[in-house]
């Protein structure tokens, strides 16, 4: 069965939505508080996003989940114009930030905002979406002003 079938009795198809695991059911749980979270190394403290089962540092499988500030600064970028699946199709285009986050580690999201450029200083919240929340950048209030 295709994942991509819809409800005849809607017009829009749902969006597909993350499915939490064991291993990333914090993070999700977090999101929908709004509140970003990473996984932090028990053994060596290194911090790492995506979730992962071992520390790619010290391979350690200890981890803990860490309050993230979600500032940071614009690493890349990239403009949608393709629809993969037919519940985004109402949103193209639509811009993805990949972000270097303050704590060293890189996460993607969706971009809310104007001015884009490398190293732009921005800060990161959720909104939901569904049953979960996304991670969304926008410009650091001070860039508005500038
Ligand atoms: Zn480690």
């Amino acid at each position: 069965m295709s994942e991509l079938a819809t409800d005849s009795t809607s017009p829009t198809p749902a969006k597909p939505q993350p499915v939490p695991s064991a291993l990333t059911q914090p993070y999700w749980d977090a999101a929908r508080r709004g509140q970003l979270v990473l996984q932090q190394c028990s053994a060596c403290a290194t911090i790492r996003h995506y979730p992962r089962l071992l520390c790619a540092h010290c391979h350690s499988a200890d981890a803990h989940w860490t309050p993230a500030s979600g500032r940071g600064h614009i690493h890349s970028w990239t403009v949608c114009h393709h629809v993969f699946h037919p519940g985004f199709a109402a949103d193209v285009p639509y811009v993805l930030v990949t972000v270097d986050l303050q704590e060293g580690v890189r996460a993607l999201g969706r971009w809310r905002g104007n001015k884009l450029a490398i190293g732009l200083p921005v800060r990161g919240c959720f909104e939901a979406m569904g049953d979960v929340a996304q991670l969304v950048f926008s410009p650091e209030p001070s860039q508005d002003n500038s």
